[in-house]
């Protein structure tokens, strides 16, 4: 069995260890959250100062171009499409990924031929998915089939099938579809996909071209580490950039925003997935954010991330089956690397269900900072950012969720009270 120093002589050998400066981190805390909210950089400090104090306080409205606000969506855009698997001018930063997920799923149910009816997705998607895809299927008179695993995939890919819209890394279960086959099964039926990306862009390697897809989207303030409410992305294949205006046709989407026009002209390519002005304080944090992960690429990049991520989690899962037993716990992720994303999801068997959510209050009152997905099984979910996370505190995180189990500490009044939100 290991001991805590077996993980101390992996910190001390770590390549990637470095990155973690980049980081402001709260003393005391073990940080198993990134995969809902990344960590702060130390840079968006100065750097949003900058922004506020400088650039807008004395550079003024003359910043858009001056400081190139006005070129923040496709600069950062161009950044992260370096982490998925994208080319330069196929990404833009705009709007929220709830946003996104409609200009992109309408493009692609336009695109799809009239006589296809069904949307298709997993009951287990992230519920904005599921929200955003019922309101298009209510407009368009359309029907959204949910599907409970992809067993059921080969039985919904037929011609009646216009848009197969998943997400790449479940957030539940932190479960990884295979991106490249399942693409290639849509369209061997005939149908588009819509890929969301919120948990795997940062957190594991992507490849939007290789895997031929269709349109993606993805979330900035996850494993982007851009900041709360960061602005999301877009990618939509080259070959379909052209055929659609996205429905939320706003200025700074058209070919030409200051001639000021009185009719829409879409700008060429991905630049109409813009809609209106940018948030530009929160754009600024955001590039602060994907700068820390592409600080791993003279380190071996995403695979090289993807690499510690797979240490980290298969430590904890390891430290977990060895170190809980006693306390009936079931690993919700898969145990296989190769399917699991960055994160661990467990439950807890039997009564010890319903305590769930006191348990991970425990646990943050320790210091240790994961969280809870309601549902059945419910769910303590820890997120591994290998930027950040180092081995010794993966040994810790264990040893503190033994300690609230032993000591029955998440039984105290105070770890029953729900926030707003888990
Ligand atoms: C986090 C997440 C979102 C968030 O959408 P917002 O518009 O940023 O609130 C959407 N989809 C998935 C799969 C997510 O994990």
């Amino acid at each position: 069995m290991k001991a805590r120093h077996d993980f101390e002589a992996l910190d001390a050998t770590d390549p990637l260890r470095q990155l973690k400066k980049q980081f402001v981190l709260p003393p005391a805390t073990i940080y198993l959250d990134g995969n809902s909210l990344g960590a702060m950089p130390f840079d968006a400090v100065e750097r949003t100062r900058q922004v506020v104090e400088d650039e807008w306080g004395v550079g003024l409205i003359k910043s858009w171009n001056d400081a190139g606000w006005i070129t923040l969506s496709s600069r950062i855009g161009d950044k992260i499409a370096r982490l998925v698997g994208a080319g330069k001018g196929e990404v833009v930063v705009a709007d929220s990924t709830s946003l996104n997920l409609y200009k992109v799923l309408s493009a692609a149910l336009n695109l799809a031929s009239g006589s296809r009816r069904v949307i298709v997705s997993e009951r287990e998607n992230f519920p904005t998915d599921l929200y955003i895809a019922e309101s298009l299927a209510r407009q368009h008179g359309l029907t959204l089939k949910l599907i409970d695993s992809p067993d059921e995939l080969p039985a919904v890919l037929n011609d009646e099938l216009a848009v197969l819209m998943l997400t790449q890394v479940n957030y539940r279960t932190g479960r990884i579809h295979d991106m490249q086959a399942i693409t290639a099964q849509a369209h061997a039926a005939g149908a588009l996909t819509v890929w969301d990306l919120c948990h795997s862009a940062g957190a594991i390697p992507v490849e939007l071209h290789a895997a031929n897809a269709d349109f993606a989207i993805g979330c900035g303030y996850k494993y982007l580490n851009g900041g709360p409410g960061a602005p999301a992305f877009v990618w939509v294949n080259p070959r379909h950039a052209d055929k659609f205006w996205q429905p939320l046709s706003g200025w700074l989407g058209h070919d030409a925003p200051f001639a000021f026009q009185h009719n829409y002209q879409p700008a060429p390519g991905i630049k109409r997935y813009i809609c209106g002005t940018p948030a530009v304080i929160s754009m600024a944090a955001l590039e602060c954010g994907v700068d820390t992960l592409l600080a791993a690429e003279k380190l071996g990049g995403m695979e090289a991330l993807r690499r510690k991520s797979l240490a980290l989690t298969e430590s904890f899962i390891a430290l977990v089956d060895e170190r809980l037993a006693e306390f009936g716990i079931n690993i919700e992720s898969p145990r296989d690397a190769a399917l699991r994303g960055s994160q661990v999801s467990l439950s807890l068997i039997g009564e010890m269900d319903a305590a769930s959510y006191a348990v991970v209050q425990a646990l943050i009152a320790r210091g240790v900072i994961g969280d809870f997905r309601a549902g059945s099984p419910n769910i303590l979910r820890f997120g591994f950012t290998p930027l950040y996370l180092g081995f010794a505190e993966v040994w810790d995180a264990v040893e503190h969720l033994r300690q609230v189990l032993v000591g029955k500490e998440w039984e105290h009044a105070r770890f029953q009270q729900k926030g707003a939100v888990t």
